[in-house]
């Protein structure tokens, strides 16, 4: 038995939704383990979609268990709808099928007026936020003034956190023109969320521990990318969390041994939205199509992605953060139809051959992405289900994704349904 972490390995949107849909179905406990209410899933079962941006991919299948780990932050609010909106579709919710961290962050109305107010100042390069409170709710849980889910049992200690956590918010928001906090508002909203919340509050730690100890099968799901963690990110246009695999253990307080396979998801092209850097973009007739085939606009804003070649020296270094024992190739169909492919295999940078991506911002913005060409396939990948499938050339274009990425394909996606799958190795039997 194996638990599976599951991480997108380079800017996020690489198609994590399918493969966690189809890992999830061979999983006991699926387990969510940073970021917030920004993971955005969409997933169809049995031809009924799922809207899914907090609560873990399981829910929507019956006997699982879905846990939100500590390493979350928590809107408690977009709980509740969530699990409304869930419920009205025939979904069961209960405290034996979702858990919620003890010590998990909350997120409040006044982290999101923050985002936006920061935001809106353009004095400083916009980070391109979702606005929804995730990265100042972290502030809080760094700077050790965050409500957590505990905190809301007690109205004492209730009241204490809240106060601790003004002293600081009206201050900033004194400077950045906004009304000081209705404390007591404050408060009697989150008494208000608090019993639902409490419902599936849990030692999740110890629970997944046992878990662990009777042989289940636990799926760690990451959202967003490797690119985008706080440490290890193009900082600072990243997320407020690690993203890495390391952050499944300490996200939910199992060891770093309990994670026994790391599945990293790599599109096949490589896709950023927002701002920040990006070597291998094309501002091309390519780039665009590439974002036309892979419809790479965003879900929510419609805003177009930026759009590259398969940049392999990114996907190597976050293969190496993330400890990937095998990636899930999406998106390969993509590609179809291009006469010529190109991967980025280093960065020309002053003169010099580098083959990683350098910290200082000023040393990435001057890196020259060094090209391979590899002829491409007119056949159609669409749909392909063995190797059979696949034209020689896209077969050897993956084969050198491997060897540049120095990781073997698990899996192979070939379109957006779960079935059009290629496995080559199962991640929970390795
Ligand atoms: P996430 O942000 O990593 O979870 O990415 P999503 O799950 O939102 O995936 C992005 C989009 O790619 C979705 O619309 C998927 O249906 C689609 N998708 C996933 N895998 C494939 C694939 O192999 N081929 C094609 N053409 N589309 C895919």
């Amino acid at each position: 038995m194996a638990n599976v972490v599951v991480v997108g390995a380079q800017w996020g949107d690489e198609g994590k939704g399918k493969i966690v849909d189809w890992l999830s179905e061979r999983a006991d406990v699926i387990a969510r383990f940073q970021g917030g209410h920004n993971a955005g899933h969409t997933l169809v079962v049995d031809g009924e979609v799922y809207k899914l941006s907090l609560l873990p991919s399981g829910i929507v299948r019956g006997g699982k268990l879905s846990v939100i780990g500590n390493g979350v932050v928590l809107d408690p609010w977009h709980l509740v709808k969530e699990i409304a909106q869930l419920r009205g579709q025939g979904v069961t919710i209960t405290p034996e099928t979702l858990m919620i961290a003890e010590n998990t962050p909350l997120i409040l109305p006044i982290h999101g007026e923050l985002d936006r107010a920061r935001e809106e100042q353009t004095s400083v390069a916009r980070i391109g936020t979702t606005g929804r409170g995730i990265g100042p709710a972290y502030e809080d849980k760094v700077g050790r003034r965050a409500i957590r889910v505990a905190d809301l049992a007690d109205p004492a200690t209730l009241e204490a956190r809240v106060d601790r956590a003004l002293v600081h918010h009206d201050a900033l928001r004194r400077g950045l023109g906004l009304e000081p906090v209705d404390r007591d508002a404050l408060i009697a909203a989150l008494q208000e969320v608090a019993p639902t919340v409490l419902e599936y509050a849990a030692p999740v730690w110890k629970v997944l521990d046992e878990k662990r100890r009777a042989g289940r099968r636990i799926l760690f799901e990451g959202a967003q990318g490797s690119l985008l963690d706080i440490d290890f990110g193009t900082y600072p246009f990243v997320t407020s969390s690690n993203v890495i695999a390391g952050q499944a253990a300490t996200g939910t307080g199992m060891g770093p041994g309990a994670i026994d396979f790391v599945l990293g998801i790599v599109k096949a092209y490589t896709t950023r939205v927002g701002e920040g850097p990006f070597p291998a973009e094309l501002k091309d007739a390519d780039g665009q199509r590439l974002g036309e085939r892979g419809r790479e606009f965003g879900t929510v804003t419609g805003r177009k992605r930026r759009c590259g070649w398969f940049d392999a020296v990114l996907v190597r270094q976050t293969c190496a953060t993330s400890g990937v024992n095998g990636i899930a190739l999406t998106k390969l169909d993509v590609l179809d139809g291009f006469e010529t492919l190109k991967i980025c295999t280093g960065y020309d940078l002053d003169g010099e051959r580098i083959d990683y991506l350098p910290t200082a911002a000023d040393a990435q913005a001057r890196c020259v992405p060094v090209y391979e060409e590899m002829p491409g396939w007119s056949q159609s990948t669409e749909g392909a289900r063995s190797w059979n499938d696949l034209p020689a050339e896209a077969i050897k274009y993956v084969r050198r994704v491997e060897e540049l990425i120095r990781c073997p394909v698990a899996l192979l996606s070939t379109s957006p349904e779960r079935e059009d799958t290629i496995l080559v190795t199962d991640p929970f039997e390795d």
